[in-house]
């Protein structure tokens, strides 16, 4: 069986990563998105609410489970018997820095392997920090996330 996590922040899930998710679904046996819990980091919306907000976007999905985790994502992987990672790209700033992380996810468990999904061109500029500034300033952030879920 073939399982992947779908790690981030999701702070909070906007339609990039819904896309990126859908996109995969026929990749993989399971997906599992999982908001990597950081103790020094709490985010802008609770882990609850985020939780939450990706449990509605991919409830018509059986194959898509969501959960959380703290530590690295590897040893979640492990646990969840996970041999893939996806994570998006949208530009060339993503693409080196997903570089390093995949390469030294690499080093640390040799036969997990990051799957890297091109964003698609309308979704380019949607990231969760420029959703967070836009709610926090009270602009309509609705076109951004997933029609499944109000905020
Ligand atoms: P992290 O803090 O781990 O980067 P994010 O929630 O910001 O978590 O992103 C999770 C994953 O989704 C990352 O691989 C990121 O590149 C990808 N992603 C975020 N926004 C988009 C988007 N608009 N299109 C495609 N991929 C995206």
């Amino acid at each position: 069986m073939k399982i992947a996590v779908f790690p981030g922040s999701f702070d909070p899930i906007t339609r990039g990563h819904a896309s990126i998710l859908r996109r995969a679904l026929p990749l993989f046996d399971k997906i599992i998105v999982a908001i990597g819990v950081n103790a020094d980091k709490s985010g802008y919306f609770p882990i609850e609410k985020r939780l939450e907000w990706l449990n509605q976007t991919f409830s018509d999905l059986p194959q898509v489970s969501v959960e959380s985790y703290f530590g690295l994502t590897v040893d979640f992987c492990t646990k969840m018997n996970a041999s893939y990672i996806i994570r998006g790209l949208r530009t060339s700033a993503d693409f080196e820095f997903e570089r390093s992380v995949a390469q030294v996810n690499l080093k640390l468990v040799a036969d997990i392997e990051t799957v890297f999904m091109l964003a698609l061109p309308e979704y380019v500029m949607v990231t969760s920090s420029i959703v967070r500034e836009v709610h926090k300033h009270g602009g309509n952030i609705e076109q951004f996330i997933p029609e499944e879920i109000s905020i």
